[in-house]
């Protein structure tokens, strides 16, 4: 801890937006740089506690208080070497976590935590910038082949890790490009695509060889799979939309969420688009969800000139301050405004879809209703309509951004005849490996749909257990 009262002296700060009118125009990064000056002042913030909650918090086990440390003291390459001991990837998470490791921060009892998501963006963009990383290919080969399906933040991180020990990795990726959600799921002005771009280069020099437009189980075939690798770990990610099955629902103008956004991302990236175009432009928008992809899908909209957009979730509004419900250092299950948010929006909460209404085979309006939740005989939350609450609103594009609720069973994992959970993920063991000797699962496919720093934390632990599985024995950290 270089400066005993850095906590005292500066305000937390976080990096600055580019302003929304100018922000609207592009799909470029929302956030500008922090300056060197104030990124030493919030590493000085940060108390270096005996029991570092940050690390507590953070799913891959970052070690914040040394690296705030040596970014308060200028010693950069330090700091990415001590960063890149836990983290693969803080190129994406120093982008889009939500830093649960600053819901941890012993600061936010009484004052604001650490910036520490902007501290970890900068110690690894600093090290590209400086020339620190480097692709780092194994000096020895095991002989070992290992195939990863799926090329998302847990198929990248797999990836990485069983080719660091010198197993020959081979990710097979049915999109055109690698990335999974990275690429087309989230958007650019979000996570700018050459991101991904940079280390996936860098990956390949390292000797990962990556098979995109490759559908395992209908261009590759499972036997050829099992045949032709000594062990398979499957990260195809959690795919099967959830639906809403009511009145009106085959009306056009009712899109999943994630077609619609990476339809954008693939505009972005200048390619053509398969099947009919989705656009916002000049309509009434409704987004009913309130998460993380529901707010992408308000500041995608926003870009297209959309005419309006409203945003509906089901639950109750969350507090604004913690509450009983989520003390620290539990993650703090507050209202968030999103950069989307900011950006134009109208947001309600308790309002459930009742049906669809549309002329001439098109979706016009919408018939919502207001509800409530109660704790029913068992303790359980339950919803009710508020009779009399019913009202209509005009809308010509809906956006189903509810979640995803388990990976596409059709294809490879039927193929498989893989175990699944009661959810519908892929059933993974205590080692990660499924119902199928030698073929494991990780992330999304396997947690169901969770975040970035998730995955890559998955990634990690199984690619450990896939390592001890070839070789008796592993160095990796998991
Ligand atoms: C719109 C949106 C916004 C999000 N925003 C955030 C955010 O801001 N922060 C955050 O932390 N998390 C966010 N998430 C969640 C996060 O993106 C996911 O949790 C994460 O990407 C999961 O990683 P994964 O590697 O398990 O799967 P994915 O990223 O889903 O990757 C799976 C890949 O497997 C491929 N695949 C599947 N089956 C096959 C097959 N048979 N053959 C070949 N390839 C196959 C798919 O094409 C896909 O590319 C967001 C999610 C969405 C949808
Ligand atoms: S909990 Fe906060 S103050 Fe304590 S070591 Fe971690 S980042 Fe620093």
């Amino acid at each position: 801890m270089g400066k005993v009262t850095g906590f005292k002296e500066f305000d937390r700060e976080t990096s600055k937006k580019r302003p929304v009118k100018e922000r609207i125009n592009d799909y470029k990064d929302v956030y500008k740089k922090m300056d060197e000056e104030t990124l030493k002042n919030q590493g000085a913030r940060c108390m270096d506690c005996g029991t570092p909650f940050c690390s507590w918090g953070c799913p891959i086990g970052n070690l914040m208080p040394d690296w705030n440390d040596m970014v308060y003291k200028g010693e950069w390459e330090k700091a990415y070497n001590r960063l890149s001991l836990t983290s693969n990837f803080s190129e994406f998470t120093g982008r889009v976590c939500p830093a649960i490791c600053e819901g941890a921060c012993t600061l936010g009892v009484n004052r604001l935590p650490v910036s520490i998501r902007e501290i970890e963006l900068s110690i690894i963009e600093k090290a590209y910038e400086q020339g620190t990383i480097k692709a780092n290919p194994p000096k020895v080969r095991t002989g070992k082949k290992v195939a990863v399906v799926g090329s998302g933040p847990a198929g990248l991180a797999v990836a990485a890790e069983l080719n660091s020990v010198g197993h020959l990795v081979t990710v097979f990726e049915r999109a055109d490009e690698v990335g999974g959600l990275l690429r087309y799921g989230i958007p650019d002005f979000k996570l700018e695509k050459w991101v991904i771009d940079r280390r996936v280069d860098l990956m390949k020099e390292e000797g990962i060889e990556f098979r995109t437009s490759v559908n395992v189980g209908v261009d590759y075939s499972v036997e050829d799979l099992k045949k032709n690798f000594d062990a398979v770990v499957l990260t195809g990610g959690s795919t099967i939309p959830r639906d809403i099955n009511i009145e009106g629902r085959e009306l056009e103008g009712i899109h999943f969420a994630v077609d619609f956004l990476s339809q954008q991302n693939r505009r972005v990236a200048g390619k053509t688009i398969n099947g009919k175009e989705i656009t916002a432009e000049g309509k009434n928008v409704l987004v009913i969800g309130g998460g993380d992809t529901g707010s992408d899908c308000i500041g995608t909209s926003v870009r297209h000139g959309a005419k309006g957009v409203y945003q509906i979730e089901i639950m109750p509004k969350p507090p604004t301050e913690r509450d009983d419900t989520m003390p620290w250092p539990e993650y703090p299950r507050t209202l968030k405004t999103s950069t989307s948010h900011e950006e134009g929006c109208e947001r309600d909460w308790c309002v459930s879809t009742k049906k669809f209404i549309g002329e001439n085979g098109k979706i016009t309006s919408i018939q919502g209703v207001r509800v409530e939740w109660k704790k029913d005989s068992t303790g359980r939350m339950v919803m009710e309509e508020i009779p009399g609450t019913e009202f209509e609103r005009p809308v010509e594009l809906v956006l189903l951004a509810m979640g995803f609720v388990h990976p596409q069973h059709e294809g490879m994992v039927n193929d498989l005849g893989l175990k699944l959970d009661q959810r519908g993920n892929v059933s993974g063991d205590e080692n990660y490996m499924t119902s199928e000797e030698g073929i494991f699962v990780a992330g999304d496919m396997r947690k169901g749909q969770s975040l970035v720093v998730w995955a890559i934390n998955d990634g990690r632990r199984a690619a450990k257990s896939v390592d001890k599985y070839l070789m008796g024995e592993t160095s990796l950290r998991g």
